[in-house]
Order: structure tokens, then C-alpha cells, then sequence
């Protein structure tokens, strides 16, 4: 019933050039594939290369962040509705890097979130515990901040654009994934934050993404687990051979 989705953040990685090339080899070799969600988030001034790039392919392509303001005056910043202009499909929002060196908030978080949707966006909207969180066994508590506070305000006819990436910031680029049933636990205890919050048919429906250090060698067991539906990877995005043998996982 949940359409899977892989989608590669770049991150701070490729220039113009290995951008196209990247973009344009995966464009080629997914063509086949229309049962799962394909998207990739180069940085911005990469987007609209990468849009041509992909043209009437399965590839679709995300923003890593946005400001949620229209237009003004906001020096350095980027919005929804230019992103969309640009070619994206998808943003992703409040990933733990900027929650860690920008300091973003749960309510700045919950402001881009709003102002993507409205203009026709769908946010990625990034959630996910400190070791020392789950050490200290406060994991529940803070995803449940995160959800409540990133999600306030959104309505359950908005939910159906939204896709949430559980990502526990411990497995994030250190090699060190979550466990298939750890990651498991985090899902169905996010998927039962929206039921509390909006309905047993929007917890249901809403794609709930996977991420830390998803690797060619685990995808297959962790989407396995019947609350994970796809990935948002980092390092192994950036080699076409990895990107795409974690788009063609392996269902049991
Ligand atoms: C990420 O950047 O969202 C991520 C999960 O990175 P990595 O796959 O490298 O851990």
C-alpha cells in the first residue's frame, strides 16, 4: 500500500560536472523501475543541472533545505516555491546536520514544513535520537518532541505529502546501522505518534524512510520490516553502483 522510496542526499559531495554524470547514469539505468519512489537531493547550485539531467526519467529530484519564507529579505536563502521553480519534487527537512551545527529548531523545522506544502512540495522531514538520547533512555521522548512539534499545525489531508525519515544520529555516516528490528521498534512507535495525533488511516498511509549508514549489504533486512518503507542515504548515494543496488533491495 506504501510506495517505497530511496532517496540520496548528497550532501556537501559532487561539482556540476559529476553531478550531470551521476544524475544522468542513474536516470539511465532505473529506467526500468516504476513501483518505487527514486530521488536524489544534490546541493543547490547543482538542482537545475540535475533536473535536465533526469527529464522523463524516474529520477525525481529534492532540495536539502529551504527557508520558509516566500521572498524578501532573507540574504542566502532559498524557498519553496524557487525550489519547485527549479525542478524539485521533494525537500528535505530538519535533517540532524542542521539540527546539530544550525541549531534548527523543532519550530523553525515545523515552519518549513508548512510552507513546503503549501507551495506543492513534499517534505522529508527528518527526526531521529543522540546516542546519548538512547542511552540515557530518553529515545521515546525525543522522537515524540520532534513528531509533535515538526508536524503541529499540519492536517491530515497535508500528511499525505509528507514522508518521515527516521534517522537515529548515531548510525548517521558512521558506518554503524541500526539493528532491522531497532530501526523496526522506532517505526512502529513513530507510526503510532500519528495515529495519536491525526488517524489510523494517516499512520497507515505515511511513508516512514530509514536512515544511518544504509549500505548495499543491509538494505535488504531492513526493508524486510514491515513499518519501513525506503531509505534516505547518505554516503552510499554518491557511487552509482551502491545508489542503485539500494534501489533494486531484495524483498525476502
Ligand atoms: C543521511 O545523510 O541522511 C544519512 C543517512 O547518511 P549516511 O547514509 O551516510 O549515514
Amino acid at each position: 500500500m506504501r510506495k517505497p522510496m530511496i532517496a540520496g542526499n548528497w550532501k556537501l559531495h559532487k561539482t556540476l560536472t559529476e553531478t550531470k554524470e551521476l544524475a544522468a547514469r542513474l536516470a539511465d539505468e532505473l529506467a526500468d523501475i516504476d513501483t518505487i519512489d527514486i530521488v536524489i537531493a544534490p546541493v543547490f547550485t547543482s538542482l537545475t543541472t540535475a533536473a535536465e539531467a533526469i527529464k522523463g526519467s524516474a529520477v525525481k529530484l529534492a532540495a536539502q533545505n529551504c527557508y520558509p519564507e516566500e521572498t524578501g529579505a532573507f540574504t542566502g536563502e532559498v524557498s519553496p516555491s524557487l525550489l519547485k521553480d527549479a525542478g524539485c519534487e521533494y525537500v528535505i527537512i530538519g535533517h540532524s546536520e542542521r539540527r546539530q551545527l544550525l541549531d534548527e529548531t523543532d519550530l523553525f523545522i515545523n515552519r518549513k514544513l508548512l510552507k513546503t506544502l503549501d507551495a506543492g512540495l513534499q517534505p522529508i522531514f527528518c527526526i531521529g535520537e543522540t546516542l546519548q538520547e538512547r542511552e540515557s533512555d530518553q529515545m521515546l521522548e525525543v522522537l515524540t518532541e520532534q513528531v509533535k512539534g515538526g508536524l503541529a499545525n499540519l492536517t491530515a489531508e497535508q500528511m499525505e505529502n509528507v514522508v518521515i525519515a527516521y534517522e537515529p544520529v548515531w548510525a548517521i555516516g558512521t558506518g554503524k546501522t541500526a539493528t532491522d528490528e531497532q530501526a523496526q521498534e522506532a517505526h512502529s512507535f513513530i507510526r503510532g505518534l500519528l495515529q495519536g495525533l491525526f488517524s489510523q488511516e494517516v499512520a497507515l498511509a505515511t511513508r516512514i524512510l530509514y536512515g544511518g549508514s544504509v549500505k548495499p549489504n543491509n538494505v535488504d533486512g531492513l526493508m524486510a520490516m514491515d513499518d519501513i518503507d525506503g531509505a534516505l542515504v547518505g554516503g552510499a548515494s554518491l557511487k552509482a553502483e551502491d545508489f542503485i543496488r539500494l534501489v533494486r533491495f531484495q524483498k525476502p
